[in-house]
This record gives structure tokens, C-alpha cells and sequence, in this order.
């Protein structure tokens, strides 16, 4: 992908595979820049971010032998759901 530019305004796409980075504080200068502008305008990704925060949170309180198989499937109807939007 020669122009996978890295000034082109991020689309969705793009910004979910910042996110998780962004959680961890690993986020840096140009990328982060791109990610926050794009939260910005972008009410579905706040939103994505949102959840993530909450999950990244919950995983980080328990163990994932204690994470519930009903739990794991919520969190997977609930991304399925934002991917296939
Ligand atoms: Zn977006």
C-alpha cells in the first residue's frame, strides 16, 4: 500500500487499531494527534473508544478465568454490532 499516507485523515478503520494503543498510553505524537482529531467528529468512535475503557477496566479487575462465557459473547454481539455498522 505505497500511499497508505500518513496525512490522510484517519476514517474508522484506521482509528480502531490506534485505540487500544491509546488505552495503554503507548499512543505517540502524530498518531495520537490523528486519533484525538478524529474523535473529534467521529461520535461512533468516541463511542467505541467508550466501551473499550469500560472493558479494558472490567478485564483489569478480574481474571479471565473469571470473565463468564455469557460475558465474553455480550462483548462480541456488542462489537460485531459496532463493526458492522
Ligand atoms: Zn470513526
Amino acid at each position: 500500500m505505497p500511499f497508505a499516507g500518513r496525512r490522510r485523515p484517519l476514517v474508522c478503520r484506521d482509528a480502531v487499531p490506534l485505540m487500544s494503543d491509546h488505552l495503554d498510553g503507548a499512543l505517540t505524537g502524530r498518531d495520537r494527534e490523528r486519533l484525538d482529531a478524529h474523535l473529534d467528529r467521529c461520535a461512533d468512535c468516541t463511542e467505541h473508544l467508550a466501551q473499550l475503557r469500560v472493558t479494558v477496566d472490567a478485564l483489569g479487575r478480574v481474571g479471565v478465568d473469571d470473565v463468564s462465557d455469557a460475558s465474553i459473547d455480550e462483548l462480541l454481539v456488542l462489537y460485531r454490532r459496532w463493526t458492522a455498522a
